[in-house]
């Protein structure tokens, strides 16, 4: 095949990928993170450019909630490692859909990417 050929034939791949993950997605991501953002301002919070930096750091806290959580074996609960995990996926999908980010198509485009790459992207770990 020549470089052409195998250049399109690596973008047909990545493009099913893409569609495959869409497809999974369908819809449910954007209207969860769309109704994470209404339930976000009807508690009185914003999320914009203006704190990008603040949220961020928020989504920061969550993870490190979520690594103390299971460095003290609590798996299960409002402070276990599944509702830090959650708060990490709210704040994410809130800060992207305040920001106008179009979350699903941005997962399905590096899903795609990621499957094309080798194995462990072709690093040791
Ligand atoms: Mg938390």
């Amino acid at each position: 095949m020549n470089t052409n050929g195998s250049v399109k034939a690596e973008n047909d791949k990545r493009d099913m990928h893409r569609s495959f993950y869409a497809h999974v997605m369908g819809g449910h991501l954007t209207d969860l993170s769309v109704n994470i953002k209404r339930w976000r301002e009807s508690k009185g919070f914003s999320t914009s450019e203006a704190n990008f930096a603040e949220k961020i750091a928020l989504c920061h806290s969550e993870l490190s909630e979520a690594l103390e959580a299971h460095r003290n074996g609590v798996m299960s609960g409002p402070d276990g490692v599944p509702q830090e995990l959650a708060g990490t996926i709210i704040r994410v999908l809130d800060l992207a859909s305040a920001l106008g980010i179009d979350i699903e198509d941005a997962i399905a485009s590096e899903m795609a990417k990621n499957e094309l790459r080798p194995h462990k992207h072709g690093k040791r770990y």
